[in-house]
């Protein structure tokens, strides 16, 4: 189904939104505080976030998208930073990989890690390639995970938000082209 300007607009209207904010900035909290518990490994290598060699795909709401570009702008604005531009997601997709993802200069195992930690989406916060000592990581993993989609459905539907689920490099695209729709 193609996006809407309409609908676009609507996500970007709502980044700033009391109620958004609160839900995403409790989400986060919520979920380190399982990471915390399950105590996963993570070597910051990028390599979850090149989705194309690691083969796999994230996916955020349409409300998540905005929220999540309009923090990052923000503190990009405090650093005097580009905000994220189409163009820089355009090159994200032709490499596979995420537009907030840093190359770490002269290494030469092509190690990366994120450029937005500090805000980046609900499931860069749940993925974690570690399945743990038993293996059953992704148990814990997928639980939290749909707890999580299920909320941001009923955040989309307090809001008044019209309700997407879409791959992470179309929706930024999109939050990114404002209402001159891209993707
Ligand atoms: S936002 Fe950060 S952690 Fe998430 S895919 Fe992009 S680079 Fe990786």
């Amino acid at each position: 189904m193609e996006l809407t300007s309409d609908q676009i607009r609507r996500w970007c209207d709502l980044a700033t939104h009391p109620e958004v904010e609160r839900f995403f900035v409790e989400a986060r909290l919520r979920i380190a505080e399982v990471v915390r518990g399950q105590r996963p490994i993570c070597l910051a290598s990028g390599a979850c976030c090149h989705f194309d060699r690691f083969g796999h795909r994230m996916y955020v709401s349409g409300l998540e998208a905005a929220f999540v570009v309009a923090r990052i702008d923000a503190a990009r604005r405090a650093r005097a930073a580009n905000p994220l531009r189409v163009l820089d997601v355009d090159a994200a997709r032709g490499r596979g990989d995420c537009p907030y993802l840093i190359m770490r200069s002269g290494d030469p195992s092509g190690s990366a890690f994120c450029g937005e930690h500090e805000e980046r989406p609900l499931g860069c916060r749940i993925f974690y390639c570690d399945r743990g000592a038993d293996g059953r990581g992704d148990e814990w993993q997928s639980a939290l995970y749909e707890e999580m989609h299920r909320e941001v459905i009923a955040l989309h539907e307090a809001v008044d938000a019209p309700y997407r689920y879409l791959e992470w490099r179309e929706a930024l695209a999109a939050v990114a082209a404002g209402d001159g729709i891209t993707a």
